[in-house]
């Protein structure tokens, strides 16, 4: 039997009523399952006493024949007739007695009619028992049926509490595995990015000494064959890796989206460019359309948005053989509407939604055999998702395709443009400042030590967080660049050090890792901004002359000959000075690009580094024997070499950052 759970204060909250009483007012309530009130307790009338199951009529008086009667006898009486052989006993002997009282008044006028009097009312008397036989035989069958109909509804009522205990329990096991199941994806994603990292590095040995071999004259024809097939698969593996390590990054959460101010004109002239001289290599059409209402500048993505179209365009291209391919872009209420459409093999509707899922790529003797990893689509329609957008496809086998993307793009009426881009930083006014740079990579010190010394910086760099705390002129320093991810002391543990030793220069984190931001809770305001990398030196340099008051001085650009190709209508407000392709006699090594170049390359990012040569190529910065070389250590991934080749002329840049400590 349940009793009152213990408590502490004396008193109980009821079920019912939800007052609280003392422990005198309040009892267990098997029907409500918790402790109820005297008053609500006499109130309800729909648990049918079930704190009392021994306390009813039913109950009771059996027991009480049990005492004097058999067993049997008991048992009979308890029987459907045994009551109904009762009630019909306790009804003819109130009928009688009723009768009796109306004899006994009625005889005493009736005189010498007195005998008819009581025939007649023995008459009605057996009447009315027939009529009470009936009465109480029908009364007795609805108290039974209702009996048997409450025992069926407590018994529902029962399975029904059990069954919602069972679903909690379900619920329960299901949120842990649910759990286990996203720690065990978050595993799979890390993994998969760990695995592709420690892939890449030997990847890119082998296509560079695949390249050397199909070089190398001593090595017969025959063999060269192989080299080829040895170099495209490598290259295969190689676009794999990034595709995979985008998809783990994407569905890790690892992917932020970063709004900026755009130059849609821009970017769609470097795609049109792109993909219309590979449409006519490949004899095929390239039409682009684009909507007078496009704003100019907008906030968006722009690397990620890149990434959707030059997915769709290349597999546009890729997969229609003759025709046309053409790229519409319609603008309206702030969102745009990209179309990709084709005149080439399309789809059919079973392998529309396939398309989608890593690794699917539709192969029949019907279509052409076109390289591909099959994990384009699937990365373009999860980049359009996290940007808030939609990916849709229609299309007809041997009509062909079209893919549209809706995004949502706030049109941007007053462009800033940042000075950094527009014009040269030279250097800066006042003093020269010394910034100290603390990252375990070497190459990340020569880097930074390669963007700032130019300016007219004191780099200064620690190899480790402990390297920089013996230093004796950390007091010296306007301004500290602290990687987050460093072997022993963590960059936020340094951080919170260096504050604790009253260092106040400002302090700019420096990581691979968007996420490593998010995680460091802890120390959060001990530093004075963020920057991932790879580093680009345009916002570098806005954080640095922000946290260190400084002022920039410029070049101002000269006026070159030739202008840019532009497919857009030149609406819109202009910037004040747009970059120009131009066609160049000499390598501009110098202009920010270049740098951004060498991060991505010394992050080992090669879809950075084919971005930023593609912005190169249409800017025109440099020589296209320059050019092509440029592309050729990309395609071979030869990450060291494109450093190299873009540092040569740079002036001061030979200088190793350790060389000023
Ligand atoms: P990949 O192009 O690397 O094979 P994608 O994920 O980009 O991988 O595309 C998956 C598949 O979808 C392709 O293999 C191709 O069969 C089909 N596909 C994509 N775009 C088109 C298109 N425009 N026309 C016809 N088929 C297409």
């Amino acid at each position: 039997e349940s009793s009152l759970p213990a408590t502490t204060t004396n008193s109980y909250e009821c079920c019912i009523c939800e007052t609280e009483f003392e422990t005198e007012d309040t009892s267990w309530c098997p029907a409500y399952s918790g402790p109820i009130c005297s008053l609500c307790c006499s109130l309800d009338g729909r648990c049918q006493d079930m704190c009392k199951p021994h306390g009813r009529a039913a109950e009771q008086v059996p027991l009480f024949l049990s005492t004097f009667l058999p067993r049997r006898a008991v048992s009979m009486l308890d029987s459907r007739l045994g009551r109904f052989a009762a009630v019909l006993l306790i009804g003819s002997t109130v009928i009688g007695l009723l009768f009796a009282l109306v004899y006994y008044h009625m005889a005493a006028d009736a005189g010498t009619n007195a005998p008819l009097v009581a025939r007649t009312l023995w008459v009605l008397y057996y009447i009315s028992i027939i009529i009470a036989g009936v009465f109480g035989w029908i009364l007795l069958l609805a108290h039974e049926s209702r009996s048997s109909a409450q025992a069926e509804s407590n018994r529902q009522t029962q399975r029904l509490l059990e069954e919602i205990d069972a679903h909690s329990e379900t619920d329960l096991a299901l949120q842990e595995a649910k759990e286990l199941a996203e720690a065990a994806n978050l595993a799979k994603s890390r993994y998969l990015s760990g695995i592709s990292h420690e892939l890449r590095t030997p990847l890119q040995s082998i296509l560079g000494y695949t390249q050397l071999l199909s070089r190398d004259p001593s090595i017969p024809e025959h063999r060269q064959d192989a080299i080829g097939i040895m170099q495209r698969s490598g290259e295969h593996l190689a676009d794999l890796i990034e595709g995979l390590l985008d998809i783990s990054r994407i569905e890790a959460g690892r992917l932020e989206i970063h709004r900026s101010q755009v130059d849609l004109r821009v970017l769609l002239d470097q795609l049109v460019q792109m993909f219309s001289s590979e449409a006519k290599s490949r004899g095929i059409e390239f039409g682009f359309q684009c909507s007078p209402q496009l704003p100019r500048y907008v906030h968006t993505d722009e690397k990620q948005l890149r990434q959707i179209l030059i997915n769709l365009l290349s597999n546009a291209v890729k997969f229609t053989q003759e025709g046309r391919v053409d790229f519409n872009v319609r603008y309206r209420f702030q969102v745009v509407e990209f179309t990709v459409t084709d005149t080439g093999i399309g789809i059919s509707d079973e392998q529309l939604e396939l398309i989608f899922k890593p690794f699917e790529r539709i192969t029949s003797a019907s279509r052409p055999q076109v390289s591909g990893t099959g994990l384009g689509l699937t990365i373009a329609r999860l980049l359009t998702e996290l940007m808030g957008g939609e990916l849709v496809v229609s299309s007809k086998v041997g009509e062909g395709s079209r893919f549209a993307v809706t995004l949502m793009m706030s049109s941007i009426e007053q462009p800033v443009i940042t000075a950094a881009v527009q014009q040269h930083i030279t250097g800066y006014e006042g003093q020269v400042r010394n910034v100290l740079v603390i990252d375990d990579e070497t190459n990340h010190r020569q880097l930074m030590a390669d963007l700032l010394s130019p300016l007219g910086f004191n780099v200064f760099a620690a190899a480790h967080g402990e390297a920089c705390l013996q230093r004796s002129d950390l007091a010296t320093m306007d301004l500290l660049l602290v990687d987050v991810s460093m072997p022993g002391m963590s960059g936020y543990e340094l951080v919170k050090q260096l504050r604790a030793d009253s260092i106040t220069a400002p302090i700019i984190m420096v990581s691979a890792d968007a996420t490593e931001y998010h995680d460091a809770d802890v120390s959060k305001k001990l530093h004075n901004d963020y920057i991932a990398k790879p580093v680009k030196l345009t916002s570098l340099l806005e954080k640095i002359a922000h946290h260190a008051g400084l002022t920039w001085r410029y070049q101002l650009p000269e006026t070159s000959a030739g202008g840019t190709s532009s497919f857009l209508p030149a609406d819109g407000p202009e910037p004040v000075e747009a970059e120009s392709a131009t066609a160049t006699a000499q390598n501009d090594f110098s202009h920010p690009l270049f740098a951004e170049l060498r991060s991505s390359a010394s992050m080992g990012y090669i879809k950075g580094v084919r971005d930023v040569l593609q912005r190169i190529r249409s800017l025109a910065l440099c020589t296209s024997k320059t050019l092509t070389e440029l592309e050729d250590a990309a395609r071979y991934m030869q990450f060291d070499k494109l450093e190299q080749l873009t540092r040569n002329a740079e002036p001061g840049s030979d200088e190793p950052p350790g060389d000023k400590q």
